[in-house]
């Protein structure tokens, strides 16, 4: 039984696609792929020629971040283009299944219903919006291909313990992949589950550079798995997925950049936490969820109230009343300390409705 097994097989049995670019590396003369000769004068530097299908120096410097060999690494369109590989890769239509664990992140089952997947799910239970284990084996059936789980979860802030990632793994070898999304992780106490890949080859890892290292607009991710799955995954990804541009921002960002990065995450943290008291003081405020990333989830005794007068501040959070058990709940991202300030200016009851003294 091979990981490989678990996959659709007209996908493994797909031709992988050679472009120009694989076939030969950058020369002088360059006649072999309907290129202009000519730069463009843009200036976002020469953008003539088409990418490294995985650009070299990316890959190294990410797989090194990262803890992982370069083989275990796929780069992609931001994590969604992870996503969205996996699901075409492993669930065949109308077969198939994933099981996600909300509430949490949406694309998992908006790219599941674009694949014609099903969506079996186990919601988090309690007012912890824990994992909960023994449902979730349960609940895997021999249609379920994909089991995603996101830690720090987006939107409830919880991370899962290692440990349970690790017996989960166990338990689903041979019968589907566990794919963990940690776009967050780099904001949590824990440094996330990359460590376990080299002994289990049904674990999936979803990185990002779209939070902590600010380059959302970048629309870079990495996809960490066994280097069977990368190759598997790499023969339905589009030949260039990656703009030059973006790599080029990227290799920008990193080079000297861990340190400012650091700084951006230290920041957040503790804003976080000075957020976090302040809002547990107002009396607009019902309870604030315990984040590990660089959002806070709040229960407000009246959301909707709250949004119109944070609108009326110019001030935009994330309404997120639509999922079950969150029902009084918005998301706030962690802004700079003075937008924070900001937020809870606007928050702050007026004066003719407070208690006088
Ligand atoms: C923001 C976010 C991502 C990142 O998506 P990209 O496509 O890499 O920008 C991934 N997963 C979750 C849960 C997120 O909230």
């Amino acid at each position: 039984m091979s990981v490989l097994d678990l996959a659709r097989p007209a996908v493994r049995a797909l031709a992988p696609y050679v472009s120009a670019r694989m076939m030969a590396g950058p020369s002088r003369v360059m006649l072999d792929a309907n290129e202009s000769p000519w730069a463009a004068s843009i200036e976002t530097g020469d953008l003539r020629r088409y990418p490294d299908p995985q650009p070299r120096q990316l890959c190294v410097q990410l797989a090194e971040l990262y803890g992982v060999q370069t083989a275990q690494l796929l780069l992609g369109r931001g994590s969604d283009e992870g996503i969205d590989l996996l699901m075409r890769a492993f669930c065949r239509p109308h077969e198939d299944a994933i099981l996600v664990c909300p509430p949490t992140f949406g694309m998992y089952a908006v790219s599941a219903a674009i694949q014609g997947a099903g969506v079996v799910r186990v919601p988090l239970s309690g007012s912890a919006f824990a994992l909960d284990g023994e449902a979730l084996l349960k609940a895997v059936s021999p249609a379920v291909k994909l089991v995603f789980l996101c830690s720090p979860n987006n939107p409830t802030g919880g991370l899962i313990q290692p440990q349970t990632i690790v017996r989960l793994l166990a338990e689903l070898r041979g019968r589907c992949l566990l794919v963990v999304d940690e776009a967050y992780v780099e904001f949590a106490p824990t440094a996330g589950v990359t460590s376990l890949l080299a002994q289990h080859e049904n674990l999936v890892v979803l990185r990002t550079l779209s939070k902590a290292w600010a380059l959302a607009g970048a629309r870079l991710g990495a996809l960490l798995a066994d280097a069977r799955v990368i190759e598997l995954l790499r023969r339905i990804q589009a030949p260039y997925p990656l703009p030059t541009s973006s790599t080029q921002a990227a290799l920008q960002a990193m080079d000297g950049g861990k340190l400012a990065m650091q700084e951006r995450v230290a920041t957040v943290r503790a804003e976080r936490r000075r957020l976090r008291d302040a809002l547990q003081g107002s009396r607009l405020v019902r309870d604030v969820l315990p984040s590990a990333a660089n959002f806070l989830t709040v229960r407000f005794v009246d959301a909707g109230k709250v949004l119109d007068r944070l609108a009326a501040s110019g001030i935009i959070v994330r309404d997120i009343r639509e999922h079950a058990g969150l029902e009084d709940a918005l998301r706030i991202t962690i802004g700079t300390p003075e937008e924070n300030n900001h937020l809870l200016d606007a928050l702050h009851e007026p004066v003719s409705s407070r208690r006088s003294a």
